[in-house]
Order: structure tokens, then sequence, then C-alpha cells
């Protein structure tokens, strides 16, 4: 990547120069959250300054404009994913409420006592959680794909968890543990050969490569607006049209109804039957703009960009002697999940981010994997196109750092 479009992508994004402690911000933490570039700061202003109001139920022009403006962000998302339609594109507030949002319609429809889900143990808890507390609600039975040694997972170990019982496999697409990049599109292949639908954990994936939802096939693909550049607080479950038209709706209330009856009501169509009450507008302006942020710079150029940040870091870290990562799949995200010695997460963190470093440290949210893996925790850096090999030199200093320091 040439330094001249770097500091002009880094000039982007406000935040990048700050100083934390009196030194230069190194942000590592781009699998929690995305900074954000000022293209959507200004967008959400604008919406603000020139668009505000409520949408869909009113016939005046600001209602009119931002009405057009949300529904524009629909297709442009229907794009982006390649989806077939836009109503196949419901705005949720992330990743988390699109995967409840399945979890609870679905359930409730479509998994009775003795059903099985299949999930990995490599699930974020949003991927988790809601399958497991929706198979004790219904009596079902919640199973799990093994990992290999290197983070992927056990193709075969899935094969044999197939059963006549199967409802669903829901499964990360990228894993914010182990970057391990699952083969989603084979797995969605043979789960389909058994009918059985697949669900994709997207959250991680969206903002680091093209993302073609009907060339995998998913039935389901989940992800947040905030770790690809957008604004929290807005986020999509895209689904395929006749998974939409099956399953009921999730929340009840405005917008999501056509007729309310004093005994009765009767619901609206797709998409706005699963989005109920007054809907996150700037967010989808933010979005959208986030989309067009990525798209001018260019999946492709992010992916390699990224690539090249992953295996700078990985060769750099691996030189410091006590260092172990966790996650060496051949098909890896940018981000490394790895341990110093005996030295807890925790205590390494906190030196890191005395050096200006901000990584993440703990159970990224997948304590069943930290379990399965006999560790506390990890410490954790995800790296964004916007990072430079200047900034992951940093981190081998601080990592260095903390680990003269505690052992
Ligand atoms: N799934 C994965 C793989 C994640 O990494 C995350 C967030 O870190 C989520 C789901 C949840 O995303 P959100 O908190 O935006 O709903």
């Amino acid at each position: 990547m040439s330094n001249s479009w770097q500091s002009k992508v880094r000039s982007d994004f406000p935040i990048l120069s700050t100083k934390v402690y009196n030194r230069p911000l190194v942000y590592f933490d781009n699998a929690a959250t995305t900074q954000k570039p000022k293209q959507v700061i200004q967008a959400i202003t604008d919406y603000y300054e020139k668009e505000n109001c409520n949408i869909h139920r009113g016939v005046h022009y600001l209602s009119v404009k931002a009405t057009e403006a949300y529904e524009d962000t629909r297709s442009v998302i229907r794009d982006f994913i390649h989806a077939r339609h836009s109503h196949e594109i419901i705005f949720t507030r992330g990743t988390t409420e699109s995967i409840n949002l399945v979890a609870d319609s679905f359930g409730k429809k479509f998994l009775s006592e003795g059903d099985e889900v299949i999930i990995s143990v490599m699930e974020h808890h949003s991927n988790f959680v809601p399958w497991q507390q929706m198979c004790l609600e219904r009596k079902a039975t919640l199973r799990f794909i093994p990992l290999l040694e290197d983070g992927s997972l056990d193709i075969p170990g899935f094969c044999e968890l197939i059963t006549e019982k199967t409802r669903l496999v829901a499964l990360t697409h990228i894993s914010n543990v182990l970057g391990t990049i699952n083969p989603v599109k084979e797995i969605i292949a043979v789960a389909h050969q058994h009918g059985i639908p697949v669900l994709i954990d997207g959250a991680q994936a969206v903002a680091h490569s093209a993302v073609d939802v009907q060339e995998l096939d998913a039935d389901f693909y989940c992800f947040s607006g905030h770790k690809m550049y957008a604004p929290m607080g807005i986020g999509v479950l895209y689904g395929k049209e006749h998974w939409l038209e099956e399953l009921p709706p999730y929340q009840m209330g405005g917008e999501m109804i056509r007729d309310v009856y004093f005994t009765h009501t009767t619901f609206n169509e797709l998409p706005f039957k699963f989005e109920a009450g007054t809907p996150n507008v700037e967010g989808a302006m933010g979005l959208h703009a986030a989309i067009r942020y990525l798209r001018e710079i260019g999946m492709d150029r992010i992916e390699a960009c990224e690539q090249e940040l992953l295996d700078y870091a990985t060769r750099h870290l691996l030189g410091i002697g006590g260092l172990k990562i966790f996650g060496t799949a051949p098909h890896k995200a940018s981000l490394i999940s790895f341990l110093l010695d005996t030295i807890h997460p925790y205590d390494a963190g906190m030196i890191i981010d005395k050096m200006g470093v901000a990584v993440r440290t703990g159970h990224h949210c997948a304590m069943p994997l930290m379990e399965y893996l006999k560790i506390p925790g990890t410490i954790r850096a995800s790296f964004a196109f916007y990072n430079t090999k200047e900034e992951v030199d940093r981190l081998v200093e601080a990592v260095e750092k903390a680990k003269e320091m505690l052992l």
C-alpha cells in the first residue's frame, strides 16, 4: 500500500490523530468497533440539519424525503451484499438483534421437543445464547461443531452432527477470536443437501471482503453497521424471501401492522413486518455513507491491505519469545489473539494500553470457546485498512515491554 494513499485514508478518520497518554493512538480494536470516517459523520449531521423526520407515515415534504433516503439505503445494502430483493433486507439494531429475531421467530414456529440446532464452539455469545435459550424453551438440543488444532472447523465432525432432527445451522462467517474464515459456502451446501437452512453471523466479515449472499446461498445473513465504519445501533438481517414470509413477526407495534382491530391484527408486508416502531433513520444514513466509502476504496483493496498487515504482524509478534497465537488457520481475517507466557491477558493489556496501543483483552464474548481452549482469555489485536506497519511495530514494542515488566 502506498504511503500517500494511506495518509489520505487516515486523514478521513479524525479520531486517528488523537493522542492517548501523550502518544499517538494506535487503534487495534477494530473487531469490537471500527472508527468512523468524516464522510459518515457528515452524513449524520446532514440528515439532522436537512432531512430529519419520522418516516413512512407522512405526506409532507420532509417525511417523504427521509423515507426515500431510508429506503434508498435498503437498496444500497441489497446491492452491497448481492441480495435478490430489497425487501429481504431488514433493518435491526445490529447482529445481536438480527440473530435474536431469527432465533425467536424460527424457534417458535419450527422448533419442537427433540429437534436439534447446530452451532460451533467458536460462536460469539450473540450466536450462542439465543439458540441455547430457544432450545431450552422448546426442549430441543444444541449441538456444537468441534475445532481442529489450528482453529478451523472440523468439517467431518460437522457432517456427523447432522441428523433427521436437525432444523437449523447457525455459524459465524469469521471468528472474532481466532480470525478463522469459515468455509460457509461449503457448509451451506452440505446443510442444504439435507434440507436444513443456515444462518450466517457476518459481523466480522462484511467490512473485510466482498459478501454475496446469493452465491453463498445463505438463508439468513446478519451484520452490524458499527463494525463496518457506520454508526452504532443499526444493523441488518438478510433473509431469503420465502423464509421471511414464513416467519412470524418478532416485535409488535407501529409500522409492522396492516390493520388493527379490537380483536386481532393483520401484519404488514416485507420488510416492514419485521420493523416495529420508529427506526434508526440517522443510522441508516450513516450506513449508506459507510458503504459508499467502502466501495470507493474497493473491497479487494481492503482485503489485500489487511492481509498484508496480518502477515507482517504475525511474523513480528511470533518473534517475541513465549508468545502463543490462538488461531492459525490457513484462511484468516486480520486479527490476532495471543497470550504471553503465563501472563494474565488483563495485566498485559493494561501495560499495552499505557503505551498508547488499544487492544482488547478477555473472553471476547466467547466464554464457551475459552473453556474449550482451556484459557482465561486472550489479548486481541484486530486491524483495519487504515492501520500501518509502523503501528504494528508499536504493538510489538508494547508487548515486549509488558513481557519485560511482568515476567
Ligand atoms: N458476532 C460476532 C462474530 C461478533 O464479533 C460480534 C461483536 O463483536 C457480534 C456477533 C455482536 O455484534 P453486535 O454487538 O454489534 O450486535
